[in-house]
């Protein structure tokens, strides 16, 4: 590694307050080893040191890196076949999905994400689609691997789950309702491939002991409340505090799961997990769209994190999470893609706007998120979610030269009013395309929306090689099972009232 000074026209060094960030005009970031130094205008950064390389220059904005706070696979569902649908059915759909390689699957979303700036992610693999030819632990290694490979910041986990598979009951009781043969295939393909408790807890502490790193943290997951025992819950919850670690769990995601918490325990979800002592600042909770005024009051208690993932609730019909209120009572939010990104890709910027407007109920006295507030979810909150708060998150001394340079000249040409705020600029109209820089840890990972460390033709190549085999009969099998067992699936969840209570937003009266 080597020294550099990174310049741009404005240089945003972190959020300060939801109406201000700290810009420096014509500023510059010095850096050595990866190690931010100093940080001020470029005339002044200059005088001052003579790096091995200047990087930048008046057409860009320099910003911290930024965080996709809940992500999953490479390939999406969508390109893999199956169309949005509620979460609940969607699921099942999922196991229609063919095989990918965990590896080069990676590295595809890893050059999305970098291509879209974000240089930190939180990638939460379930076990169950890790591919049955390659041990557990390999194949987890091997996806961290590619983030190596890639240059990426990750906060890794292997999501694992013991109960509940099919519906939002017991899988037998379910089982028995399915005609014999229907019931006898899926009792197999559950069966086919068993993975346990201990299991989940060795591998995941083996990669903690083999894989982590400067740039890699390796976390531990329940799957979501209902999909796990209690005795699951407790055991990861040791586990994380035994190895100092953090939990990335999926939560309240839909109105199914807030009502299986009132059935089952007589209280959210969140309020079980709370009786547990689940709960802390290692914990982090995907989606919360479904939260009580009470259940926020916990989060905001326990110092519980929520990683919110706007497009992906819009696509499940999962609904819209009560981030204002989340906010207004200091929970820490974090924002993710979650592979579902309204363009079906993994672009950031463009996430940062969804995660902005969907916010806005309707009253001129209603809350409504800032440019700057929405930055600060996409660095600050996610740098402390996965762990990395001491590292990155704004560009400051001491802190990881993670940092982003977004040209300027689509965002402002023809015209921009000069007076325009260049953090609302961003987030109003900043897209992936218009990153052209991305520095991990000093080392420039995309330079002129080229790769630096990656072939990324010879990937793709290499990637559509392997998907361009015929599906095995196992997936046929796989796929053939979920479409029967689908419309079973849907009829059980039809049987279900949706809970009608008081809604956080109103955006529209029928009466
Ligand atoms: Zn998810």
């Amino acid at each position: 590694m080597a020294s550099t000074i990174v310049r741009g026209r404005y240089v945003v060094t972190g959020v300060i307050d939801e109406n201000t960030s700290n810009i420096i005009e014509n500023g510059a970031v010095f850096q050595r080893d990866g190690e931010i130094i100093e940080v001020g205008p470029y005339e002044e950064i200059r005088s001052r040191h003579q790096p091995d390389e200047e990087i930048g220059s008046s057409d860009f904005a320099v910003i911290p890196g930024l965080v996709n706070a809940h992500h999953h696979v490479g390939l999406t569902p969508f390109q893999l076949g199956t169309l949005d649908m509620p979460l609940e059915t969607w699921i099942i759909a999922r196991w229609a999905l063919r095989d990918v390689d965990p590896y080069l699957d990676t590295l595809y979303c890893a050059m999305q994400m970098i291509e879209s700036g974000i240089t930190t992610v939180m990638h939460n693999h379930m076990m169950a689609r890790l591919p049955s030819d390659a041990g557990l632990y390999e194949s987890g290694a091997r996806i961290i691997e590619a983030y190596e490979d890639s240059g990426m910041r990750v906060a890794f986990s292997l999501s694992h789950r013991d109960q509940n598979h099919l519906v939002y009951e017991d899988d037998e009781r379910f089982l028995a309702t399915l005609p014999a043969t229907l019931a006898q295939g899926i009792r197999d393909y559950l069966g086919g491939r068993p993975i346990s408790l201990e299991d989940h807890l060795s591998v995941t502490a083996e990669l903690i002991d083999k894989k982590q790193s400067d740039r890699t943290r390796v976390f531990i997951s329940p799957h979501n409340v209902h999909w796990c025992s209690d005795e699951m819950l407790r055991a990861i919850k040791e586990f994380a505090t035994r190895h100092s670690t953090g939990i990335h769990i999926h939560l309240q995601e839909t109105v199914y799961q807030k009502m299986y918490g009132a059935r089952n325990w007589g209280k959210t979800p969140l309020a079980h997990l709370a009786d547990l002592g689940f709960l802390g600042p290692e914990v982090s909770c995907a989606h919360g769209v479904w939260l009580t005024e009470a259940d926020i009051d916990i989060l905001a208690e326990t110092g519980t994190a929520i990683c919110s993932n706007p497009s992906s609730n819009l696509r499940l019909k999962s609904g819209v999470a009560p981030l204002n209120v989340l906010l207004e009572k200091g929970v820490t939010v974090a924002i993710g893609i979650d592979e579902a990104g309204l363009n079906d890709d993994n672009d950031i910027l463009q996430e940062m706007r969804v995660a902005q407007k969907i916010h806005r109920v309707p009253g001129v006295a209603s809350p409504a998120l800032t440019s700057h507030q929405i930055l600060d979810l996409t660095t600050v909150n996610g740098a402390k979610v996965t762990l990395f708060e001491e590292q990155i998150g704004r560009l400051e001394p001491g802190k990881r030269a993670d940092m982003v340079l977004v040209r300027l000249d689509r965002i402002e040409e023809p015209y921009l009013d000069p007076d325009t705020d260049i953090v609302d600029a961003l987030v109003y109209r900043g897209k992936g395309i218009d990153v052209d820089t991305v520095i991990v840890d000093g080392d420039v990972l995309l330079r002129g929306g080229r790769f630096q460390k990656l072939d990324k033709a010879e990937i793709i190549g290499r990637f559509k090689e392997t998907l361009a085999r015929p599906l095995s009969p196992a997936e046929r099998r796989r796929g053939d099972l979920s479409r029967e067992l689908l419309p079973h699936i849907q009829r059980w969840f039809e049987g279900w009232e949706l809970d009608r209570g008081t809604p956080h937003y109103f955006y529209n009266e029928r009466a």
